[in-house]
């Protein structure tokens, strides 16, 4: 379940998917981009915590296969048990959510795209905040 809460006329939605909370954020945001007020936080057991204040910040475009990996009941079982595994802490740098208020990810030590196979197999799973999982991420993508 997907909650966010919207400013400055504070109301909260429930979403079932995330693409469609982020779809309502981004229009939400996007009607109100001259208020500069507006904000919205969206959280769910899925994603942590996050908090938008432009629409330009919200990820509406999410590639169709990534959507559907990344929504798929094996993952998120996955991903609860490494960030129980990892006692909910970056493995990097040790930031919490609680401590650090960090949002925190799940990444594939050996990536998706070149190891498949490994895609849904907890030892090539590790938690990582998402400064740390974006570094690594910026790190090894070959697109230019
Ligand atoms: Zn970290």
């Amino acid at each position: 379940m997907l909650i966010s809460k919207l400013d400055p006329n504070p109301k909260t939605k429930r979403y079932k998917t995330l693409k469609g909370a982020y779809r309502s954020i981004h229009k939400f945001l996007s009607e109100r981009e001259a208020e500069r007020t507006a904000f919205a936080i969206l959280s769910g057991p899925e994603i942590g915590r996050e908090e938008f204040h432009h629409s330009g910040e919200v990820p509406i475009e999410i590639k169709q296969s990534q959507e559907n990996f990344y929504l798929s009941p094996a993952w998120l079982e996955l991903r609860r048990q490494v960030l129980e595994r990892d006692g909910f802490c970056c493995q990097l740098c040790g930031a919490s959510p609680k401590e650090d208020k960090v949002k925190l990810e799940v990444d594939h030590i050996k990536e998706r795209a070149l190891y498949p196979e490994l895609a849904l197999t907890l030892s090539n799973l590790q938690t990582l905040c998402k400064p740390c999982h974006s570094a690594k991420t910026n790190h090894f993508n070959r697109k230019s």
